[in-house]
């Protein structure tokens, strides 16, 4: 299980927020201190425009470095474009490792599942999983002949060694640990379902994803609560399964099944979670009924799919929230 995150995203808080720095660093700490599941760890690449772009309008964008609350919920902070760019990266570079096999969770913030394609919102500045879902569905870059040679296809030579040269000054202006989907590449699969089980309804998600070829979205969450959306599917991809607030636990694994096996009749090649775990018992924010044993469930629910995976840290706000993360982790590790 590779884990993405970085120091840097736990360098902004305001008082009182519950979206706050010790979300992560208590995680770290636990996902350090436990041995059950043997870990690696990296820290995210970085992101151009492009990427952010299939999925936002250019003033979000914009937006990012006007001084002003976006909301009352979602503050101005000094840096936020990059702490929001650093998340993205951290998602694009989830996918990546799931398509070369790896069991990944980026465990970054800020959370991005409420932020539409023309609006911050909810604790959200850009919207991670669904940047990624559209990078996944995004045409591969077409083969270049050159590029060929370059991987050696027709033998080595001298003229082809220069003309590899050339070739990657081109495609690599930038920095070196900038990732192909961070500059803007596709990965080129047909069929991606996005999974969100933060207990809030993934607004930002279904409003970027609607109607878009190759992704479906299936979102279980308490309704009514923030946002106010999600009370039924929309368009011919967005599926909804709202539990009522105070639901008992096995409603709620009820229609947490349901999705799944909706999100299975789909066939996806891939499988992008927006993982939060504020629908548990103790969280602050809402009336969900999870225990940990249920988020530990979940991953192995979606281990059982057999698809590659990767995982987004929305939100989750209760003390509780490091073993939860941990019990999900060890679901989809399957241990
Ligand atoms: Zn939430």
């Amino acid at each position: 299980m590779t884990i993405i995150t970085d120091d840097q995203c736990t360098g902004y808080s305001r008082a009182g927020h519950p979206e706050r720095p010790q979300r992560i660093t208590s995680t770290v700490e636990l996902l350090k201190s436990q041995t059950d599941l043997p870990l690696t760890w990296v820290t995210p690449t970085s992101v151009t425009d492009e990427p952010i772009l299939r999925a936002h309008t250019p003033e979000v964008l914009a937006r990012l470095n006007v001084p002003e609350d976006f909301d009352g919920d979602t503050p101005f902070f000094d840096g936020i474009g990059d702490h929001a760019r650093a998340s993205v990266a951290a998602a694009l570079d989830a996918l990546q490792l799931a398509r070369a096999g790896q069991n990944v969770f980026s465990l970054m913030r800020p959370p991005g599942h409420h932020a539409t394609r023309a609006k911050s919102m909810g604790f959200c500045y850009l919207n991670n999983i669904a940047i990624a879902a559209l990078a996944a569905v995004a045409p591969l870059a077409s083969p270049s002949p050159l590029l060929g040679e370059r991987a050696g296809v027709r033998g080595p030579s001298i003229a082809t060694e220069k003309a590899a040269d050339s070739v990657s000054s081109i495609i690599n202006p930038l920095t070196p640990t900038l990732s192909p989907l961070g500059r803007g590449e596709g990965a080129g699969f047909k069929r991606v379902a996005v999974f969100d089980f933060d207990v809030h309804h993934g607004n930002g998600t279904e409003d970027i994803l609607l109607n878009q070829s190759g992704v479906e979205f299936f979102s279980v969450h308490q309704h009514p609560a923030y946002p106010g959306t999600g009370a039924n599917s929309v368009g011919r991809n967005c599926f909804n399964y709202p539990v009522a607030p105070h639901a008992p636990r096995e409603g709620y694994r009820r229609q947490l099944t349901h999705a799944v096996d909706d999100l299975r009749s789909f066939r996806p090649e891939l499988i992008a979670v927006s993982a939060g775990f504020d629908a548990y018992a103790r969280d602050p924010l809402a009336e969900g009924p999870l225990l940990a044993e249920d988020f530990y469930w979940l991953g192995q629910a979606l281990r059982k799919l057999n698809v590659p995976l990767f995982s987004l840290l929305e939100g989750g706000y209760s003390r509780d929230l490091p073993e939860l993360i941990l019990a999900y982790l060890k679901g989809v590790a399957g241990k």
